[in-house]
């Protein structure tokens, strides 16, 4: 249910609150540009005892939330939510660079890249140091030494980091040195890690399963909302089709169906869609056009010398070239990148 105040005072916001809670609901408290809500979120049998909170005076309305996707919905928030990542800017207008390799394998490898991204215009650097690989035998990441060669560098140029955590137990340790964390693909519905990220305040980055529905792709931002971290940013990377020209097939209806149900922003990961570097240009490109909030983008200063993602990862002069290609397309859709300053965050 959504109480809709008709004052956005505190004490009067904080009297709803206290209500909620005697009810026997979690009470979330969404400022918009518009309205002030309270979306009271439980269990749907006895919502009707809500109903009684219209005698406030403060109280304009109570109304039931019909989609599934309880506070990650437009329902109660229907302006864009803009999430602030260590000084950039992901949603409403502001798009996001996120570029680097697809793993952290040496401080060297990362200060050439991080150095060549931040050059051509990227405002964040990502790396993964917890890699979840699909063979065993894989090479499965630098874990805590890839972490701090990924913030150490991040904040020698200025860009906050986006990293995967694959566990629950992996949470609190990459929120310690991360600005932003990962979900992947493969653990979008891995319902521990994603309480375990709501626990958190640190921004989320959620990468749709590749055989997820969209519907299921914001249930699962519903879990993270539903903790208490309203810091999400939603990532379309491919699903999997019989189309085998490419690894996967970058769904981008998605983006403009995820802007109608869904506040949260939405980026594109052409890279994973792709699977190969060669269509990666054309595809952010699209990607912009669709209303993307930003895009993820596989960046190696040596692709050939990649242990893992090599072949869909752009050199950087290749990178620079994307950068060339989407400004103008940037400008025409009204979208700007925010370059952060220094990283506020210290581990
Ligand atoms: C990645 O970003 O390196 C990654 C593994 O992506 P995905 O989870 O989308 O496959
Ligand atoms: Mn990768």
């Amino acid at each position: 249910m959504i109480i809709v105040m008709s004052s956005g005072n505190e004490e009067n916001v904080a009297h709803v609150v206290s209500r909620v809670k005697e009810l026997g609901y979690n009470p979330h408290v969404i400022v918009g540009v518009e309205r002030t809500v309270v979306a009271a979120v439980g269990d749907e049998r006895g919502k009707e005892r809500l109903t009684s909170l219209e005698a406030l005076p403060y109280v304009e309305q109570v109304i039931r939330i019909l989609k599934p996707f309880k506070l990650a919905g437009r329902e109660v928030r229907t302006d864009d939510t803009v999430i602030s990542c260590s000084g950039a800017s992901i949603g409403g207008g502001h798009f996001a660079v996120m570029a680097g390799p697809c793993s952290v394998e040496s401080r060297e490898q990362m200060q050439e890249a991080a150095e060549g991204v931040k050059a051509a215009g990227a405002n964040m650097l990502r790396g993964g140091a917890f890699k979840p690989r699909t063979s065993p035998y894989s090479f499965q990441g630098m874990e805590l030494d890839g972490l701090r060669i990924l913030r150490d560098v991040g904040k020698m140029h200025g860009l906050p980091i986006v990293t995967e955590a694959t566990t629950p137990e992996q949470v609190a340790v990459v929120a310690q040195y991360a600005d932003m964390i990962q979900i992947g693909a493969r653990n979008m519905q891995n319902y521990g890690l994603l309480r375990a990220a709501g626990k958190v305040k640190t921004p989320v980055l959620l990468k749709r399963g590749m055989m997820s529905t969209i519907n299921e792709f914001l249930m699962s931002a519903e879990y993270i909302l539903s903790e208490g971290n309203p810091n999400v940013v939603l990532c379309e990377r491919g699903i999997r089709t019989f189309e085998s020209e490419t690894r996967n097939t970058l769904d981008l209806q998605a983006v403009p169906v995820v802007k109608l149900n869904s506040h949260l922003p939405i980026v594109v990961d052409p890279s994973h869609a792709a699977g190969r570097w060669d269509i990666v240009i054309p595809m952010a490109c699209a990607a912009v056009a669709a209303g993307a909030d930003g895009i993820m983008v596989e960046v190696h200063p040596h692709p050939e010398e990649a242990m893992s993602d090599g072949q869909q990862s752009l050199r950087l002069s290749k990178f620079k070239r994307l950068m060339d290609t989407i400004l103008p397309l940037l400008e025409a859709t009204g979208k700007t990148i925010t370059q952060p300053g220094a990283r506020n965050s210290d581990a």
